[in-house]
């Protein structure tokens, strides 16, 4: 019945946390700060079907901008242009997120923000050295809605 189906979705939002659903770093569609705007990178952004690329420097657990594919309406492939000259022409802000964000609560930070894209990270405090900021990977409002939708 419909109060029971209320409940459990609500029930599923306020128990999940952002770590049970996001989509893990190595599965992540991310292109090097490095990158050239040329053909090829233009193709592959293109093909990976994705609107929002984050980008990152180094490694790939250093997510440091993120590319939305409408950034690239007025790059022409012939020019070459280095991705970080459109990264910074844009600057559009990071969203971070801990692992333990229940869902309830990332809804809601989805509806606040402009962004409907977070990067996951937990504080690793597993290791001999001291705890750092480890990236698990990203999570979108796309996730969380059909998380409510699963449960109904
Ligand atoms: P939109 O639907 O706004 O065009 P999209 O299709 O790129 O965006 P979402 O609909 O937000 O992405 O998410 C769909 C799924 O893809 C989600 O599971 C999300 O975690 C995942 N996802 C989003 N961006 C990436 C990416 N760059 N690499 C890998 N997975 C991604
Ligand atoms: P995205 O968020 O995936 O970048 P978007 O911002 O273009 O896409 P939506 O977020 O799907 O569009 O919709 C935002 C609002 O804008 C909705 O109310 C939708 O009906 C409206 N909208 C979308 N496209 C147009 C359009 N071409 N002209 C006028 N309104 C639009």
């Amino acid at each position: 019945n419909e109060f029971v189906k209320e409940e459990f979705s609500r029930g599923a939002l306020r128990t999940k946390t952002v770590e049970d659903i996001l989509t893990s770093l190595k599965d992540c569609f991310m292109l090097p700060s490095t990158a050239v705007l040329d053909f090829n990178t233009m193709s592959e952004i293109m093909q990976s079907g994705y609107t929002r690329v984050p980008v990152y420097e180094d490694e790939r657990s250093n997510i440091v901008e993120i590319l939305y594919v409408k950034d690239l309406a007025l790059v022409d492939p012939a020019d070459c242009t280095p991705m970080s000259t459109i990264t910074k022409f844009y600057n559009h802000p990071l969203h971070f997120v801990f692992n333990d964000t229940k869902l309830d609560a990332m809804l809601e930070e989805f509806k606040k923000g402009k962004s409907h894209l977070a990067i996951v990270q937990k504080v690793n405090n597993e290791g001999e050295g001291d705890p750092f900021y480890e990236v698990l990977g990203l999570v979108t409002l796309e996730d969380v809605i059909e998380e409510i939708i699963k449960s109904e």
